[in-house]
């Protein structure tokens, strides 16, 4: 019989998890031709929600829990969880219920019956309800990683999907600790099939999210699955080099010419500003990528794990 493992990452999601255990245990019973083990990533909570988890694990058996030692974030809670789930086939979901439980049905359906599909992921057929602002932003920025990047990253795609063994090893692979799944998930390759549907609204708690953690997520991607910004620094340096022998040679001639009647000295001053504030956006972008590379070779662990019951 097959084994699914259902990764749930939680931060403060007391609310929550009651509301989520009750829908994707109706899914558990309605699918007996599969064994279950669920496991709940405590991301370092500051409200009950390990208490939730334990409550549940006390009542069943396939009830798993991981409580970090404080919170490292989604993609460490993800990487946990892909890194202790033992089922031949790895699903991650979102406790808020915006992950509808009962697709995992249909998912396993598709993944069990077509040997060539690795995954099923499931995405949203636009970005319809984000705000205007936020999904000018999201457009552009798919656009850009698309151009940029050879890692394929769908628009609308979320976290929840349903892997096979390979493709969880092949991510688990990936030891970087900048992690950047969206990335990581078109990185790895494997054939991936898409279920589209509408994103019903958070059932308990609220998003971590907002705009200024967005943009952050965006920059991240970027530094983590291409260098380029790197080439169009450099680039942006060529072009600046080519423009100021053109004008000195213009300037050269135009004092033969004309003599020399000191004018210019606002446009000078401008072309300063314009020239350091450039000067300043390369070593920034440099910066960036320098402070990775510096994260990336410390090699801290991921997470750290306060409490589990993972009996290995
Ligand atoms: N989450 C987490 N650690 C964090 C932030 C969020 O484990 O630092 C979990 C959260 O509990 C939820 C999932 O990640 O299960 C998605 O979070 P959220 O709903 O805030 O994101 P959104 O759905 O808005 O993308
Ligand atoms: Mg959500």
């Amino acid at each position: 019989m097959d084994k699914i493992s259902i990764i749930v990452p939680c931060y403060n999601e007391e609310e929550s998890i009651p509301l989520f255990y009750k829908e994707i245990s109706k899914i558990i019973k309605k699918m007996k031709n599969v064994t279950f083990e669920l496991l709940f990533v405590n991301d370092g909570s500051t409200d009950n929600s390990l208490k939730e988890m334990k409550k549940l694990s006390e009542e069943e058996n396939y009830i798993k829990y991981i409580s970090f030692s404080r919170n490292f974030g989604k993609e460490a809670a993800m990487m946990a969880g892909l890194e202790n789930a033992s089922g031949d086939y790895v699903a991650i979901m979102d406790v808020d219920l915006q992950d509808p439980p009962s697709k995992i049905e249909e998912m396993y359906k598709i993944i069990k019956n077509n040997p060539d599909i690795d995954c099923v992921g499931l995405k949203t057929n636009s970005h319809d309800d984000y705000g205007f602002i936020r999904r000018i932003f999201t457009n552009l920025f798919y656009k850009i990683i698309s151009k940029m990047s050879k890692a394929l990253m769908v628009p609308g795609a979320r976290d929840f999907r349903l892997m096979n063994r390979l493709m969880v090893d092949a991510i688990i692979s990936c030891k970087e600790c900048n992690r950047y799944s969206k990335g990581l998930f078109g990185y790895v390759g494997f054939n991936t099939k898409w279920l589209t549907y509408k994103a019903p609204e958070r059932k308990a708690g609220k998003s971590t999210w907002n705009f200024f953690k967005l943009c952050a997520y965006a920059i991240d991607g970027i530094l983590a699955f291409t260098t380029a910004p790197l080439t169009i620094a450099a680039f942006i340096g060529i072009i600046f080099c080519l423009l100021s022998i053109i004008a000195i040679i213009i300037i050269i001639i135009r004092t033969l010419i004309f003599g020399d009647p000191v004018a210019g000295w606002p446009s000078l001053v401008c072309i300063m500003f314009f020239l350091s504030g450039i000067q300043l956006f390369c070593a920034g972008i440099s910066g960036a990528y320098l402070s990775k590379t510096y994260t990336e070779v410390k090699r801290r662990p991921l997470y750290i794990i306060k409490e589990e019951n993972i009996k290995k």
